[in-house]
């Protein structure tokens, strides 16, 4: 079972949300890029020290943002479509929420990843980034045409030591010896997208009922599938949601399952919005929204494994 782009949800709050600039440390650094933006004609107004600083960004200024150390902030109507920077990997347009999952997870160089459902390759860019470019990464998608979009991005962003396959993780065995070297896990499985922020007029189209229960339904199919691979020892997971059916409940009833083998732990501490009162235990994981972080809406959990030999879920 696989479900294709997640659905977007409408909302215009685009003028609330900057535009993020993601440096990429495989192909330059961040003084190199402030640099060049300078050059540009822009100013750079230092790291900032608030939301508040981000959203009053205007005109051609820019700033190093907040939270993230290879991020800068735009003003939301900034487009860099045509610069140079970008069209040669140099730089990555990512909004700031999804840049948190390849940063939370944070594998050392060298180590072997999975990214689980990867297109069109964003996170996995970061990933290679994170690792410099050393260790394993598999990434898996299921839908052909997301996989080849991947595969030009992650040419252009010169991410090295990546296999992209085109697959339904679900059928991917978690005992073949090619993964036993896998510590690591991103998780960013389709889903409503109700948390997405478009960049033109829209109205808000929710997700019917059936199809949040179809997405939860897969969406704690892959999380049990993915904690079955025996070497993993941190998962991250990660919506473009804002329904509790597909971000906190998902997780819940996927660590009762997995009863004492994994536990949820606190993803960015400092991060002001944290999941909704679901179960205890739920405000270790964050939310992300434009009204409170300026960002698209989105959900992450971090889950580490526990101890050694966890048992299979119950
Ligand atoms: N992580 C990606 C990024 O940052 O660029 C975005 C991933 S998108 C939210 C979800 C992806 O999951 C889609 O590309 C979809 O094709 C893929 N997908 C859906 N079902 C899948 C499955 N069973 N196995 C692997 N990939 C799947």
């Amino acid at each position: 079972l696989s479900f294709p782009n997640p659905a977007p949800c409408l909302q215009d709050k685009s003028s609330q949300v900057p535009r993020y600039v993601r440096i990429n440390t495989l192909k330059t650094c961040v003084d190199d890029v402030i640099e060049f933006f300078k050059r540009q004609g822009y100013t750079y107004l230092g790291k900032a020290v608030s939301v508040e600083e981000m959203k009053a960004l205007s005109g051609k200024k820019f700033m190093l943002d907040l939270h993230l150390p290879e991020l800068l902030v735009f003003p939301s109507q900034t487009d860099l479509h045509d610069n140079l920077l970008y069209t040669s990997g140099h730089i990555i347009l990512q909004d700031k929420a999804s840049c948190l999952p390849a940063f939370l997870l944070g594998p050392v160089a060298g180590s072997h990843v999975i990214d689980a459902c990867a297109a069109p390759g964003n996170k996995t860019s970061h990933l290679a980034a994170i690792l410099k470019n050393k260790g394993q990464i598999f990434a898996f998608d299921v839908d052909p045409k997301r996989v080849a979009t991947m595969n030009t991005l992650l040419t252009r962003a010169g991410v090295t030591g990546c296999q992209l396959v085109q697959q339904d993780f679900l059928t991917v065995d978690p005992r073949d010896r090619k993964y036993s070297r896998v510590t690591h896990i991103l998780l960013d499985p389709s889903c409503s997208g109700s948390g997405m922020v478009t960049r033109g007029p829209g109205e808000e189209a929710a997700p019917s009922a059936e199809r949040l229960q179809a997405l939860a339904g897969f969406q704690h199919r892959v999380l049990s599938h993915a904690l079955s691979f025996p070497a993993l020892q941190c998962l991250v997971y990660s919506t473009c949601s804002l329904h509790q059916e597909e971000n906190e409940d998902v997780v819940q009833a996927v660590l009762q399952e997995w009863g004492s083998a994994f536990r949820l732990v606190t993803a960015f501490p400092s991060w002001p919005c944290r999941g909704l009162a679901a179960f205890s235990g739920a405000e270790s994981c964050l939310r992300a929204s434009p009204a409170e972080t300026l960002t698209h809406g989105f959900f992450v959990a971090v889950l580490e494994r526990c101890r050694e030999g966890a048992a299979a879920p119950r």
